[in-house]
């Protein structure tokens, strides 16, 4: 990279990464990370007492991809009023060679298209080949993302959706009808029954969709739970599937599976980290009846993976501002 520290800007990032790069920039890490290459930091995440904002740090180091670097931000609820999004978040990029900064990257749309390749990344990895109907539950922000990139992975000739507020789930059909699927609004036992991928992306606290309602051989990929206390599905789903994430230490006490991990159903030892399969160690799915489900907790690597490549490419085409330190 660059002598000078480069600054990229979300319109920059927006511009020059896409959902392959992000894809591979991220399977690359989860397959560092599985491999022990790559490593993520305790995160740090405060109710900081003022504007009723939620502050932290997501930070690791990828000795494979020689990313080094932390993306601070978080939660400011009261952002909406004043036309920003209220998750706000910059990726702060290291030299691992020196420490030297190297890169100040918006880190909004890539926190985005990020999650959107990890369920994306477990699709590819876990899904049936022959997956026929996606399933959506959530129609927030992260969605539309979300739709876009699982659309890629295999030939759904269908998308049906959930969500419990159903004045949102027009922003999905209109994405469906961009890339030619069918869409419907259908209730939750439906969507279990008829969809052989779902992907969950709320900001649920309670379970959403039961196990009796999910069909053999479905592949789950639970985004929303990313906190303590947050829950998608119920967590007899979880035991009686066979789980994989991208982080087992955070699957187990922030994400999905920490309430079926609480109870005693699921242990450590019964989660596979993604990256094991994708590095071939693992055979992932077992037979067409199983059920699968990947629980994406989202880690500090992925978000300085998209970084890394954002400011790679930025700087290639001439799009990042140089700053001489
Ligand atoms: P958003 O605010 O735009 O949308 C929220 C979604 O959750 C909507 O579908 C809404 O109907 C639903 N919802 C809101 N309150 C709910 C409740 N009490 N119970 C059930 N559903 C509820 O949010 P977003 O940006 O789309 O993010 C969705 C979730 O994804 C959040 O929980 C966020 O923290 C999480 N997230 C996870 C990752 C990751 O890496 N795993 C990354 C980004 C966001």
């Amino acid at each position: 990279m660059s002598d000078g520290l480069l600054i990229v800007s979300e319109e920059v990032c927006a511009k020059v990464v896409d959902r392959a790069s992000a894809f591979t920039a991220v399977e690359n890490v989860f397959g560092a990370m599985a491999r022990n290459d790559a490593y993520n930091f305790p995160v740090i995440r405060e109710a900081i007492g003022y504007a009723d904002a939620l502050y932290g740090f997501k930070s690791g180091f990828d000795r494979a991809g020689k990313s080094l670097g932390v993306k601070s931000g978080g939660y400011w609820p009261g952002n909406m009023d004043k036309g920003l999004t209220n998750h706000q978040s910059t990726v702060f990029l290291f030299d691992p060679d020196t420490g030297q900064l190297q890169a100040l990257v918006g880190g909004n749309y890539l926190t985005a298209v990020r999650t959107a390749a990890s369920s994306s990344v477990s699709i590819a990895h876990l899904a049936r080949k022959d997956s026929k109907v996606l399933g959506m539950v959530g129609a927030g922000h992260q969605s539309t993302f979300q739709l876009r990139a699982a659309a890629e992975q295999r030939d759904f000739e269908k998308v049906i959706a959930w969500n419990p507020h159903p004045e949102m789930l027009p922003r999905l059909g209109a994405v469906a009808a961009e890339l030619g699927l069918p869409f419907e609004a259908v209730e939750r036992e439906q969507l279990g029954a008829e969809a052989d991928v779902i992907i969950t992306i709320t900001s649920a606290f309670e379970p959403l969709l039961k196990k009796e309602w999910i069909k053999p051989g479905t592949h789950i990929a639970c985004m929303g739970t990313d906190t303590k206390g947050k829950q998608e599905v119920a967590a007899d789903l979880v035991s009686s599937a066979s789980v994989f994430t991208d982080e087992v230490a955070q699957s187990i006490s922030i994400g999905e599976a920490q309430h079926a991990f609480a109870s005693g159903a699921v242990t450590e030892a019964s989660i596979t980290p993604i990256g094991k399969v994708i590095n071939g160690d693992h055979p992932g799915r077992a037979s067409d009846q199983e059920i699968t489900l990947f629980d994406g907790t989202g880690v500090g690597l992925q978000d300085l993976a998209v970084a890394k490549v954002a400011a790679q490419l930025a700087q290639e085409q001439g799009l990042a501002s140089v700053v001489t330190l």
